[in-house]
């Protein structure tokens, strides 16, 4: 019998959505790293990459209006799967009583799909929340290992270009950073137009 894959999982009140395993990034703290799952949930390496059917059957298990909000997180980055993202989050979206839906990336969706992605994303998600990391490119790429030379610069880009949109955009920091990282990364953060936020070590 196929062992059943970890789409979506439950932490506190929120329910996660884990759509890939794929990500441009080799992040030194990425949870990945760690062990198999998060926050006691089941293994979120997944057999393979499921499709739209099998996400919303998943999705489908629960009551979605129970839950506080909707991210999708997870063991990879959800733009790599730009089609499947904003299909399965629209298609949750028209489900009565949806609550916000939050889509947690590294801001380098631009780079993955080579195009501009902000206003697709923008018009569907309610809160996007990029991974900054770092106060300076030399740290950022440090500490992210991106296989884009521009990553940076294009993760600050599309930054700006979600600001513009209807979505409540925030660029995150790890509180494990230095003090003058997270003084550099709050000035960065400020020139997107972002609100920016030092979260605890988290997905
Ligand atoms: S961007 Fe996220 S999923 Fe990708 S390596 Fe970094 S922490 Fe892990």
């Amino acid at each position: 019998m196929e062992k059943k894959m970890t789409i979506t999982y439950v932490i506190q009140d929120k329910l996660y959505v884990n759509i890939t395993n794929k990500c441009p990034c080799n992040c030194t703290f990425c949870i990945r790293n760690n062990g198999d799952g998060a926050y006691g949930s089941d293994s979120l390496w997944l057999e393979h990459e499921p499709s739209f059917d099998e996400i919303m059957a998943d999705v489908n298990t629960h009551n979605i209006s129970d839950y506080k909000e909707i991210i999708f997180c997870g063991y990879g980055e959800p733009t790599c799967r730009l089609d499947i993202l904003v299909d399965t989050a629209k298609a949750m979206k028209e489900k009565e009583g949806c609550p916000p839906i939050r889509l947690n990336t590294n801001g380098l969706s631009d780079l993955i799909n080579n195009k501009n992605t902000s206003e697709v994303l923008g018009s569907i998600f309610d809160i996007i929340s990029i991974s900054l990391n770092a106060g300076t490119k030399e740290e950022y790429m440090k500490v992210t290992r991106p296989r884009f030379e521009n990553a940076f610069e294009a993760m600050q880009k599309f930054a700006s270009d979600c600001v513009k949109t209807d979505a409540k955009v925030i660029m995150t920091v790890v509180d494990v950073i230095s003090k003058e990282q997270i003084e550099s990364a709050s000035e960065v953060c400020n020139s997107t137009g972002a609100e920016f936020r030092v979260r605890k070590y988290d997905c």
